[in-house]
């Protein structure tokens, strides 16, 4: 797998991990704040409506009390006068919020006054509520009753109760006048469902039935709870439970609402994220790839550019610093001619290819010196071939310091050596020729505390006098030149030219 994919994934792993992490906390810690002020809001809202029903129910209790208890004198029901009992009951009727009223004595359990509660006799279960003498409220079916006890002047209890009959429709309506949070959609009193007010989404409540909600039905109220968050309030006064049910989509939905910004956020971090993980992975990618592509060149050996890397310290820096190193080294050793120290054949004819490619495209002159020991074969058997090592260092040390830096001085084979003269005119080269030539012949080289003399020929060409401009065609040219000067007694310089002039 390429660098930069690799480097691309790791990152993006570690990317997407952290902003996955910082998803989940942000998401996480928030939506517990939220869930915990949320059902703060919907528990007060709902123990408020409570308390307010309960006030409510007390308000309305209290003009039946204050009408039917002075009925009630020394424990016994004194005989009502009709007139007083129909503006009595003329009251209810104005005021419909409690649908029905009963005076009962418990002892006798009989129905002593009644309005509005046709069809309810007195039920036993009545009975052991009623005897406890204490305001209680309970179902009957789907109704919701409240039972009073009465007291007589004195304070004391008589066997007279009164029961009234509450008219849902008047508590929803009364519901829904009070501030209902929005989701506060069904209100139960005790295990039946007796109001309904939907001041949100109905949808939200599609197949709901007052059953399931209720002790008779535990698994269908277990299936609820998980559909709905419960309040449940009991009345400080008259008892009535109510329960608020808000749907956990309700209660979810700030959270929701929360979790697709974080999920946004993150999508945008993300994208951002990626761009800078390319970024990254490309600047990191980058000298590796280079290095890599270095590296071929070494193995290929091309003679190219050296490594452009801004120096740094870390590893990458010092990779590219020793890599270079090693590419000098090679470059020298596969170059550079270990006796002579002067460039060997192989990189003389990659030299000369450059040269005449390069001339021949600007038409540049280009000239090419070829130089050959006389009689080298006698020194190594005079004087050894240590002694022929030493004539041939010491010829190889003159010739570089006869030429420019962008001459090109190499052995190329025995004690045969080349110099290739870029921009150099034939006559400029044969000058060249005839210093080296003359310095050659003044030169003694001490081997042992003998000294040795010698001498050199040299056949010179020029690009410019050959057809057929190529390397190989120029160092044929120089070595005829060459050969010709050996023929020519040695110890001389000859031109390619002048040999041609001479052939014609
Ligand atoms: P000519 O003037 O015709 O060039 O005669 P020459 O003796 O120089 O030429 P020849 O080709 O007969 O001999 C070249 C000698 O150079 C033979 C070979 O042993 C010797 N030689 C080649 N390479 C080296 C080297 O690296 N060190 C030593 N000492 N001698 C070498
Ligand atoms: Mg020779
Ligand atoms: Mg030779």
């Amino acid at each position: 797998m390429n660098i930069r994919i690799k480097l691309v994934s790791s990152f993006g792993v570690v990317v997407i991990g952290m902003l996955t992490a910082l998803g989940i906390i942000t998401y996480l810690t928030f939506s517990e704040t939220i869930l915990k002020d949320r059902k703060r809001y919907f528990d007060s809202s709902a123990r408020n409506a409570a308390e307010m029903v309960d006030a409510y129910l007390v308000r309305e209790l209290e003009v039946v009390t204050h009408a039917l208890q002075p009925l009630v004198k020394d424990g016994r029901l004194t005989r009502p006068d009709p007139q007083r009992m129909a503006h009595i009951f003329d009251h209810f009727r104005k005021h419909p919020v409690l649908s029905g009223v009963a005076l009962y004595d418990v002892h006798g359990q009989d129905l002593a006054i009644s309005y509005g509660m046709v069809g309810i006799g007195f039920p036993d279960s009545f009975h052991s509520i009623l005897s406890n003498h204490k305001l209680t409220s309970f179902n009957v079916g789907k109704e919701l009753f409240v039972a009073l006890p009465i007291t007589d002047d004195n304070g004391a209890k008589t066997n007279f109760v009164i029961l009234v009959r509450v008219n849902s429709r008047s508590l929803e309506t009364f519901l829904k006048k009070q501030a209902i949070p929005d989701s506060l959609l069904m209100v139960f009193f005790d295990s039946q469902h007796i109001v309904t007010v939907y001041p949100g989404n109905k949808e939200d409540f599609p197949d709901i039935q007052p059953a399931e909600f209720g002790s008779e039905a535990r698994a269908k109220a277990d299936k609820l709870n998980n559909r709905f968050d419960v309040f449940s309030y009991v009345g400080s006064t008259v008892s009535v439970r109510l329960t608020y049910l808000v749907p956990k989509k309700v209660m979810l939905a700030d959270v929701i609402t929360l979790k697709d910004r974080v999920i946004t956020a993150l999508l945008l971090l993300g994208w951002i994220s990626i761009w800078i993980v390319l970024l990254i992975a490309h600047r990191l990618a980058k000298p590796i790839v280079k290095l890599s592509k270095a590296s071929e060149d070494i193995i290929t050996f091309s003679y190219g550019e050296p490594l452009d890397f801004s120096p740094s310290n870390d590893e990458v820096g010092k990779l590219a610093k020793n890599l270079e190193i090693m590419r000098m080294k090679i470059k020298e050793l596969i170059s550079i001619d270990p006796l002579t120290d002067v460039y060997n054949r192989r990189y003389m004819m990659h030299a000369l290819e450059m040269a005449v490619t390069k001339s021949v495209r600007t038409c540049e002159e280009l000239s090419c010196i070829m130089l050959d020991m006389d009689h080298f074969k006698s020194i190594n058997d005079k004087y050894g071939h240590l002694g022929g090592d030493e004539v041939l260092i010491a010829l190889g040390t003159l010739l570089k310091s006869h030429v420019r830096i962008y001459d090109v001085v190499a052995r190329f084979g025995g004690e045969e050596f080349a110099i290739i003269l870029p921009g150099v005119a034939i006559s400029e080269a044969n000058q060249t020729a005839e210093r080296i030539r003359k310095a050659i012949e003044a030169l003694s080289v001490n081997f042992k505390g003998q000294q040795i003399n010698f001498t050199i020929s040299a056949g010179v060409s020029s690009l410019s006098l050959i057809a057929v401009k190529t390397p190989d065609a120029l160092i044929d040219s120089a070595d005829i030149a060459l050969y010709s000067a050996k023929s020519l007694g040695r110890n001389t310089v000859a031109l390619y030219c002048e040999i041609e002039n001479a052939k014609s």
